[in-house]
């Protein structure tokens, strides 16, 4: 029995503790942005990579190992995405610019596969960096983020300058690492209120690092500015951040009602 009540009691402390006035690591509100005092995300060993996830029957095949001919310039549509293809992998070119897929997305199962670059050069935030812009709007943190510390708001699976991952579980640089995503689009009304906000949940290296959050908006550099109306789909882009990160296996389910 003893047991039994000393389990009691630590659950009742766990609970008082969760409910404290100490600032959630996860709430945006808590800290200013890129803040360097914010807590930084425990380090969880995810394991050796599994094996390649490949696209289900229903996916569509966003990036097959050998083509680039679903994506475009980002800046410049109707330009090619001149980024190198080699080997099964896309890799950043640094100044050609971030590219886009050629189809717009809504509300999405994303899965993509990356590698931060070897040997690791520079620090924190200019170590391995690059982005998954959901809509073009919202980014997922790409970043070299093993023994690499960074504001947590910008390391890998941050969804950046809001929601720092709730672990760090980062393979090392040249290494295969997975992120799987769903994303719901934010919802807004005919006059452009938010009516929803976007939500993301995600998976690094299998393991959960966003948990449905809530986005405050558009993600950006110093700054969480407020939505604005947009189109109910829009082009993926992965962002030329300057260093050679290799993507692979990229596919995405569509929602229902997406
Ligand atoms: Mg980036």
């Amino acid at each position: 029995m003893r047991h039994v009540i000393t389990l009691g009691i630590a659950l009742a402390m766990t609970t008082t503790q969760s409910l404290g006035t100490t600032a959630d690591a996860q709430s945006p509100a808590d800290y200013p942005i890129h803040s360097m005092t914010r807590p930084q995300p425990p380090v969880v060993d995810p394991g050796a990579y599994p094996g390649m996830q490949l696209a289900p029957s229903d996916a569509v095949v966003l990036f097959d190992g050998h083509s680039l001919s679903g994506w475009q310039s980002a800046d410049s549509a109707g330009h090619p995405a001149r980024w190198k293809v080699a080997d099964g992998y896309m890799e950043v070119v640094a100044r050609t610019g971030n590219i886009a897929t050629t189809r717009g997305f809504g509300d999405v199962q994303l899965h993509i596969e990356w590698m931060a670059p070897v040997p690791a050069k520079g620090e924190g935030q200019e170590r391995g960096n690059s982005g998954v812009f959901l809509m073009g709007i919202y980014e997922i943190q790409v970043l070299d983020s093993y023994q690499n510390p960074t504001y947590a708001d910008g390391a890998a699976a941050a969804i950046y300058g809001q929601y720092p991952p709730l672990v760090n579980p980062s393979r090392p640089p040249g290494q295969w690492q997975t992120y799987d995503i769903v994303f719901h689009r934010p919802r807004f009304d005919a006059t452009g209120n938010v009516t929803r906000p976007a939500r993301m949940t995600i998976l690094f290296n299998g393991i959960l690092v966003q948990d449905d959050v809530a986005l405050t908006g558009p993600t950006a550099h110093k700054a969480r500015p407020p939505y604005a109306k947009h189109a109910d789909r829009l082009p993926l882009i992965l962002q030329d951040h300057g260093d050679p990160v290799r993507y692979r296996n990229i596919w995405v389910r569509e929602l229902p009602n997406g």
